[in-house]
């Protein structure tokens, strides 16, 4: 069975919480009956504080995150940041499914936060570094040229993205992949070694992409879905290019 990241997750921080509390109520049966009734309230004493401490600690670190969002500023080391981000997403994603709160704006601080903390990295790097990585639900579903095997096989006749995105590649030298799902995304990593990912999907694909690829940087960009989820879908190709301008080199940017 092949589970999305947030799901994987999930089971993992559902059993990290049972196995805690299993051995919670083995530690103390075990001071109970071996240890006297003032150990046993000291000790317990300290585990209250200690929850309330935790609980105190994840809520200053939430806040801390907000302001970064709200302020789009980091001050600070933003690699710790980034670091902080992956550990806390998946209790934040937690949270809400327990709690049965909606998650996609806890999806879309991710990514946002995500971008900011690479942008306060100031990393430059050559356009041809550079790897779009887009899905393959942004060709209209009618054509039928296979674009995800080449995208420049699109014969550019614009009736979605897939013409801007050649013609983007095209201007900058940028790579451009078409994938059809996670696994096809990985191997376009390897094969064209990018040293920045300007990633196209929606917010759960984004964030696993953003989770999985720890050795790259990778900008969540969000498709736009007027037909639904997975159909037809749409790119801000001005959002596109501005990210190239952005991580590129200036020098290198002549066309
Ligand atoms: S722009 Fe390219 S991919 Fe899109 S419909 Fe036309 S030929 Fe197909």
């Amino acid at each position: 069975m092949d589970l999305d990241q947030q799901s994987k997750s999930f089971i993992q921080i559902t059993f990290l919480i049972i196995g805690v509390l299993i051995l919670g109520v083995f530690l103390n049966a075990y001071v109970y009956s071996f240890f006297s009734i003032k150990a046993y309230q000291i000790l317990f004493l300290i585990f209250i504080f200690l929850f309330l401490f935790s609980i105190m600690a994840i809520l200053m670190i939430v806040l801390f995150y907000l302001r970064i969002y709200q302020y789009r500023k980091i001050l600070g080391n933003p690699d710790w940041f980034l670091k902080g981000l992956h550990l806390l997403y998946p209790l934040m994603d937690f949270i809400c499914r327990i709690f049965c709160f909606s998650y996609s704006p806890l999806q879309r601080f991710f990514i946002t936060t995500n971008n900011i903390c690479i942008q306060s990295k100031n990393i430059k790097v050559l356009p041809e570094e550079i790897l779009i990585l887009t899905p393959h639900c942004l060709q209209k579903s009618t054509c039928s040229v296979r674009v995800t095997h080449d995208p420049s096989y699109c014969k550019q006749c614009g009736q979605c993205n897939v013409n801007e995105l050649v013609q983007l590649q095209n201007k900058y030298h940028v790579s451009l992949a078409i994938a059809t799902g996670g696994t096809l995304a990985r191997h376009a990593i390897q094969q064209y070694h990018p040293k920045f990912i300007l990633a196209v999907a929606c917010e759960r694909d984004l964030i696993s992409g953003i989770i999985d690829v720890t050795q790259v940087p990778v900008i969540g960009i969000l498709n736009i879905r007027p037909n639904g989820p997975c159909k037809d879908t749409k790119v801000n190709i001005d959002q596109l290019e501005y990210w190239i301008r952005e991580i590129s080199i200036k020098e290198r940017l002549v066309f």
